[in-house]
């Protein structure tokens, strides 16, 4: 019996462990893809505007959006 109890202890210990394995390795590709899908340039003149690459952020500023957020932003510059 008690020999019995003993192998079930281990066989869960060794479930527990694949569990916690697979576990941290779930964490470390979220973390990874967490660093991923954060953006590395962002438009001081729009809110929440980020982007990936130099490219998207170029093509940003001549965007209607970001020229109309630019043009409110000079005219509240210009009030002050
Ligand atoms: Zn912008």
């Amino acid at each position: 019996m008690q020999a019995e109890k003993k192998n079930e202890n281990e066989e869960n210990d060794d479930i527990k462990a694949a569990i916690k394995q697979s576990k941290e390795s779930e964490k470390q590709n979220t973390e990874e893809k967490k660093t991923g899908e954060e953006k590395k340039f962002k438009c001081t003149t729009c809110k929440d505007a980020f982007f990936d690459t130099n490219l998207e952020f170029k093509a940003h500023f001549k965007t209607d959006w970001h020229n109309f957020n630019l043009k409110r932003k000079m005219e509240v510059m210009n009030k002050r």
